[in-house]
C-alpha cells in the first residue's frame, strides 16, 4: 500500500465508496486498544465509554481472552455442527449452570439470531400445544430493540426500523413499556403465546423496567400459559451488576437471549431455554453453520468465568456510582441533562428539552476531546464502558466529557 493510502481520510473514503451506506461512523479509524483506552491510526488516544456497544465488557486485549482465542486458533477454527468440538459443549454446560433456570442452550453468532431462535421456539411451543397460528401472538414493547433480521425487526416495536420492509411477519402486538393495564388487556384476548422484553431497554433510550413490572408480566404469563422471553443481549453478562439482569427483578424466565458481551468482542450469541421449552425443538428444527464455533465458544467460556466474578460485579457498582456522581456534577455546572437513568454500567443521560435531538452532535464533540461515547436515540447519551474500567479511566472520561460539553455550542 502506498503510504498516503493509509491516511484516515483516504481509508474513510473507501467506506464511503464501497460500504452499503447503512452506518455513519465518527470520522476516526481505530487501530488498537488496551483496557478502556483505544488509539486511532494517527496515534490519538481515547477513553472508551462505548465498549463496542456494550460488547468489550473486559476492555481491549484482556490477556486471558487473547490467550483463549490464540490457543484455539492454533488447534481448530471451525467444524460446523455436523461434528462435535469441546469448547461449545463445555460452554453450554457452563451457561446452564450459571443461569440457574435453563436446561438447554442454542449457540449462534449474533443477537438477532438468538432472538430469531427464541421467536421460532415460542411459535413451535404454541404449536405443540395445539394452538392455531392466530393464537401464537408475541407481545413486545414500544422503544424495544431486538435486532435487524425480519422477525427480530418486527419484534422491535419502533417504526423507524421497520419502514418499507413490509410485508412483515405477523403475530406481534406492541404495548407501551411498563404499562400494566395495557398488558392485562392484551392478555384478555386469549391469544398471547409470549411476552418478550429487555429488562433494561438499550437502543430505545436506556430505560429500565419499572420496579415490579417484570414480576407482573411473569404472573400474567403463568395465568394465561404464555412464555416470558428476556432479551439480555445488551443488559446481560454482568452489565447491570449481576451476571443476568433479571435476577434483580426477582423473576424466572422461560427463555433468555445473550450476545454482545458473551464473546467480549468475538461474535457469538446464545438462546437459553428453560424446562417448559427445552424439548420443543428436536432434530432438524433449527440450525446454523457457524453457531457454536470453537473459537467463539473458547473465548466465551473465559468471558463467562471472568464476568461471573464477585470482584468485577463490585467494580460495576462502584464505577456506576462514580459515573452517576460525575454526571451529576457536570450537570450541576452545565445543565444539559434532564435525567440520568439505567442500572449498573448501563447508564443514559437524557438531554434536556433545549438540547433534544442533538446527542449525535455531542458524540462528535466527545470524540474530538478523546472520548468514545454512544447515543441511544437522538436524545440520550449512553454510557456502557468496560465493566473492568478503573477509577482513573472513569475520572479521565468524565473530565473529557466535561471539556466536550463546555465546548458544545448552546445554540444550534
Ligand atoms: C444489539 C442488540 C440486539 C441485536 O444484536 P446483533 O448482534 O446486532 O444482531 C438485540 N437485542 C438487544 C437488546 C440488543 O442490544
Amino acid at each position: 500500500m502506498h503510504p498516503q493510502d493509509s491516511k484516515p481520510s483516504s481509508l474513510i473514503d473507501l467506506g464511503k465508496r464501497y460500504w452499503l451506506p447503512v452506518y455513519r461512523p465518527r470520522e476516526v479509524v481505530l487501530d488498537h486498544g488496551r483496557g478502556a483506552r483505544v488509539w486511532d491510526t494517527e496515534g490519538r488516544e481515547y477513553v472508551d465509554l462505548s465498549a463496542g456497544i456494550a460488547v468489550n465488557a473486559l476492555g481491549h486485549q484482556d490477556p486471558d481472552l487473547v490467550e483463549a482465542l490464540t490457543a484455539q486458533a492454533q488447534k481448530l477454527w471451525h467444524s460446523s455442527n455436523v461434528f462435535y468440538t469441546e469448547p461449545p459443549l463445555r460452554l453450554a454446560e457452563e451457561l446452564v449452570t450459571a443461569s440457574g433456570f435453563a436446561e438447554r442452550v442454542f449457540l449462534c453468532n449474533s443477537g438477532t439470531e438468538a432472538n430469531e431462535a427464541a421467536i421460532k421456539l415460542v411459535r413451535k411451543w404454541a404449536a405443540s400445544k395445539g394452538r392455531p397460528p392466530e393464537q401464537r401472538v408475541i407481545v413486545t414493547f414500544r422503544g424495544s430493540f431486538h435486532g435487524r433480521t425480519l422477525a427480530a425487526v418486527t419484534a422491535t416495536a419502533q417504526p423507524k426500523y421497520q419502514e418499507n420492509y413490509e410485508p412483515l411477519p405477523g403475530g406481534f402486538r406492541y404495548l407501551d413499556f411498563n404499562d400494566v393495564p395495557a398488558l392485562e388487556a392484551a392478555f384478555a384476548h386469549g391469544d398471547v403465546a409470549a411476552v418478550m422484553l429487555e429488562p433494561v431497554q438499550g437502543e430505545g433510550g436506556v430505560l429500565p423496567a419499572a420496579p415490579g413490572f417484570i414480576q407482573r408480566v411473569r404472573e400474567l404469563c403463568d395465568q394465561y400459559d404464555a412464555l416470558l422471553v428476556l432479551d439480555e443481549i445488551q443488559c446481560g453478562m454482568g452489565r447491570t451488576g449481576t451476571l443476568f439482569a433479571h435476577v434483580q427483578d426477582g423473576v424466572t424466565p422461560d427463555i433468555v437471549t445473550l450476545a454482545k458481551a458473551l464473546g467480549c468482542g468475538f461474535p457469538i450469541g446464545a438462546m437459553l431455554a428453560g424446562p417448559k421449552v427445552a424439548e420443543v425443538m428436536q432434530y432438524g428444527a433449527h440450525g446454523t453453520t457457524f453457531g457454536g464455533n470453537p473459537m467463539g465458544a473458547a473465548v466465551a467460556r473465559v468471558a463467562l468465568r471472568k464476568l461471573s466474578s464477585a470482584a468485577l460485579m463490585a467494580n460495576v457498582k462502584k464505577q456506576s456510582q462514580a459515573l452517576r456522581d460525575g454526571l451529576a456534577a457536570i450537570n450541576a455546572e452545565l445543565g444539559l441533562f434532564a435525567e440520568v437513568r439505567g442500572r449498573g454500567l448501563m447508564l443514559g443521560a437524557v438531554l434536556s428539552d433545549a438540547y433534544k435531538g442533538r446527542a449525535g452532535e455531542v458524540l462528535d464533540y466527545a470524540a474530538a476531546h478523546g472520548l468514545l461515547l454512544l447515543q441511544a436515540g437522538p436524545d440520550v447519551l449512553r454510557f456502557v464502558p468496560p465493566l473492568s474500567i478503573t477509577d482513573e479511566d472513569i475520572a479521565e472520561g468524565l473530565a473529557r466529557l466535561r471539556a466536550a460539553l463546555q465546548d458544545f455550542p448552546r445554540e444550534k
